[in-house]
Order: C-alpha cells, then sequence, then structure tokens
C-alpha cells in the first residue's frame, strides 16, 4: 500500500485500522544510528533532545528523569605470560593494580573447596568462570592468600564482569581459548586498570497522565563504538512510532511512553525510574519493553515474563515463543519485574552486529510488525 509516495504497514485491531508509516520509522532510525548513543556522550544526549520533540509533535507532555551513576570502563588491562600478552579485561571493582607472580590452576570454579591441597599464597590463582558469583572467586582467593586472580571465560571469547562493589584483589577476566593455555609454575604478570567516571543519564518520558495503567519501553542508549541499529533504535523507534500511533485515541491517556537511558551499563534508567517512582509502579497493570527487535535472528518473536501477558499476547499472535530464563534479567523489564509490576519482554533475538559498529541494518517491517503486535496487547490490556 502506498500513501502519497509514504510505504505504510497497515494494522487491523478491533476495526480500528493504524498505519505504521514505514517511512517515517526508516527516518527515525536514520537520526538514531547516525553516532553510538553511549550514556552521558553528547550523542545521547542528541538523541534523547529527538525523541523528545518528536513526542511533543506528538502531542504528549515530555519529561526527563535525570540520573548519574559511576561507571568503570578498561584501559587496557592485560595478563602476560612468558613473554606473550593475552587480552585481559579487569572486572570492574578490582583495585588497579599490577602483580607479578606464579600463576596455580585452581581445579573448578573458585569454591573454597577447589583449594584443597593447593598453595596459592602470593601467587595468581586461575579459575573457571561460572557456578558463584565473580566476587565470592576473589573473596575465597584473597582469603587464601592469594595476589590476584584470573578468571577464565565458559564460553568462547571474552567476558565483561563486575564485582559490583570494590574487589579484594586484582582481578581479570580472560577468553576460554586463552584460558587453556595457562598452566601451574608460569611466571605471569596481570595488571587491572579501569577508569571510574560519572554518567549523567537522562530518561525520556512521555504521558498524558500522572498515573498510568501501562508503560511502553526501550532502552536509547547505545555501547561504545556501536551505533546500536537494532540494539536498540529499532526498539525506540517502535515505541516512538506507538506514540504517534495512539496519540488520536484514548489508550494514550492511560499509557507514559518511556525511553530509558544507561541500560547498556546495567539497567541503570529503568533501576532509577522504579526506585522514584514507588506508587506509580505499583499501580501498573504491565510493563511491556522492546529491545531489539529489528533483526529477526529466531523463526518466532521472543516474550519474556509474566505468564499470563504471554498467554494473552500468544492469543493474537501465532508465532511467538517463551523465552524463559534468558528472557529475566537482561533488559529494562528486569527492575519492574522486580517490583512486581507484571511485565513482557519483545525480542527478536541476538544477532551477530549486537554491541559491534556493523550494527547498522534493521527490518522496518518487522519493527512495524512488532509494534502493531504491541498495539494489539495494550489494546486488549486496557479494554476493561
Ligand atoms: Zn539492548
Amino acid at each position: 500500500m502506498n500513501i502519497k509516495g509514504f510505504a505504510v504497514v497497515v494494522v487491523v485491531l478491533f476495526g480500528v485500522v493504524s498505519a505504521f508509516s514505514s517511512e517515517r520509522m526508516a527516518a527515525d532510525i536514520a537520526v538514531m544510528q547516525a553516532q553510538p548513543r553511549v550514556a552521558g556522550s553528547q550523542a545521547a544526549f542528541a538523541a534523547g533532545d529527538y525523541l523528545a520533540a518528536e513526542l511533543k509533535k506528538a502531542g504528549y507532555t515530555v519529561d526527563f528523569q535525570n540520573f548519574t551513576y559511576t561507571r568503570t570502563r578498561d584501559l587496557g588491562s592485560s595478563l602476560s605470560v612468558g613473554g606473550v600478552t593475552l587480552g585481559a579485561n579487569a572486572v570492574a571493582g578490582s583495585p588497579n593494580q599490577a602483580v607479578t607472580a606464579v600463576l596455580v590452576a585452581v581445579p573448578g570454579v573458585g569454591r573454597a573447596e577447589d583449594y584443597t591441597g593447593l598453595d596459592v599464597r602470593g601467587k595468581i590463582a586461575v579459575v573457571v568462570r561460572g557456578t558463584i558469583p565473580f566476587l565470592e572467586k576473589a573473596r575465597q582467593a584473597a582469603e587464601k592468600g592469594a595476589a590476584g586472580i584470573v578468571i577464565v571465560n565458559n564460553a568462547p571469547g571474552n567476558v565483561s564482569a563486575t564485582f559490583g562493589q570494590l574487589g579484594p584483589i586484582p582481578a581479570v577476566t580472560v577468553s576460554a581459548e586463552d584460558g587453556a593455555k595457562l598452566l601451574s609454575g608460569s611466571q605471569a604478570t596481570l595488571e587491572a586498570r579501569r577508569i571510574s567516571e560519572e554518567v549523567k543519564g537522562r530518561n525520556v518520558i512521555a504521558k498524558r497522565t500522572e498515573q498510568p495503567v501501562v508503560i511502553l519501553g526501550a532502552h536509547y542508549d547505545s555501547v561504545l563504538g556501536g551505533p546500536g541499529a537494532n540494539d536498540n533504535a529499532s526498539g525506540s523507534v517502535a515505541v516512538l512510532e506507538l506514540a504517534r500511533q495512539l496519540s488520536a485515541n484514548s489508550l494514550s491517556e492511560r499509557t507514559w511512553f518511556v525511553f530509558f537511558d544507561g541500560e547498556e551499563d546495567g539497567l541503570w534508567g529503568s533501576r532509577r525510574f522504579v526506585e522514584q517512582n514507588p506508587e506509580l509502579t505499583k499501580g501498573l497493570k504491565a510493563m511491556l519493553n522492546l529491545d531489539m527487535v529489528g533483526v529477526k535472528v529466531t523463526d518466532k518473536l521472543g516474550l519474556g515474563g509474566d505468564k499470563s501477558l504471554f498467554e494473552l499476547t500468544q492469543t493474537l499472535e501465532a508465532n511467538v515463543f517463551d523465552l524463559g530464563e534468558q528472557g529475566r534479567n537482561n533488559s529494562d523489564h528486569a527492575p519492574f519485574a522486580a517490583a512486581g509490576v507484571p511485565v513482557l519482554f519483545f525480542h527478536w533475538g541476538i544477532d551477530v552486529n549486537c554491541h559491534q559498529p556493523s550494527d547498522t541494518v534493521v527490518d522496518i517491517q518487522l519493527i512495524a510488525q512488532t509494534a502493531g503486535l504491541v498495539q494489539k496487547v495494550v489494546e486488549k490490556l486496557l479494554a476493561n
């Protein structure tokens, strides 16, 4: 269908035809992905301003929720063994120190019992990721007298890890491949180098009521070096277009459209939203979160969260599946779920370009279809 040269995707719901404008959404995506939108950066600020301006155009009151947090960044941590320097990530919260000592391969994940019969005093313990938290691994190693710890990833590639607070000894992670080369008795230098910076984040909130019944959310920040077309300009633009579609509809008087910042650094925007709006949050019937809805990785649309919301959505669209555990904690619905809000996460899977400079391509039709389904869910939720 083509109206005045604008391509549209027509979604029919309850006799109401809404036209999601592909051209307008493509233009939104182009603006959003022009540069990486790292929380606190000029580009993230510009993206927030763009969303706010578009939402105002659609007739909403727009509020910014400002918040700050501390982010630490790796400045080139390393692990050198026998003259070979391996790539390593300092665990966030690791003391910034260099340690030169002998490696001791601990059989296992670094629980107390894994150290039986080993002497790691003044040495660097090497343990495998998993089973217990990173901080617990470091505490066990420190308790046994280790001067540093190397945590080997239990999957291909390296991992970014955090202690969640200041850890007891310098700690780095290495890839599973590099970890396999680490032998007890080798002399090694572990260097943990991270900096801390204060980030000013900003959630963008479009509303027409002070007490919403439903929140539609998406994070609009991206990672360093990643333009984040799919992650998550796709979800942001879907929510923006939904705000436009619903603007002439009474549903918009009971819905907030929230664009979260600081998601990639640890769900800061959504956590701060829930913390600062406890009463509002308690009154919600649902929070629907869209993250990575522009590239079809899975055959079916992944949904994560509340069982009855899943079932409701399944009656509207059969081509869905339950993300289960993997849909629990990895995006902005998680803090709402933790506060007791029924949530549903919409997600088409993690594509190969995720968090890469190559995250530049999305399927506008897929975004429009997903947004159309979200609109049907909102219509159902607010019908009674
Ligand atoms: Zn994301």
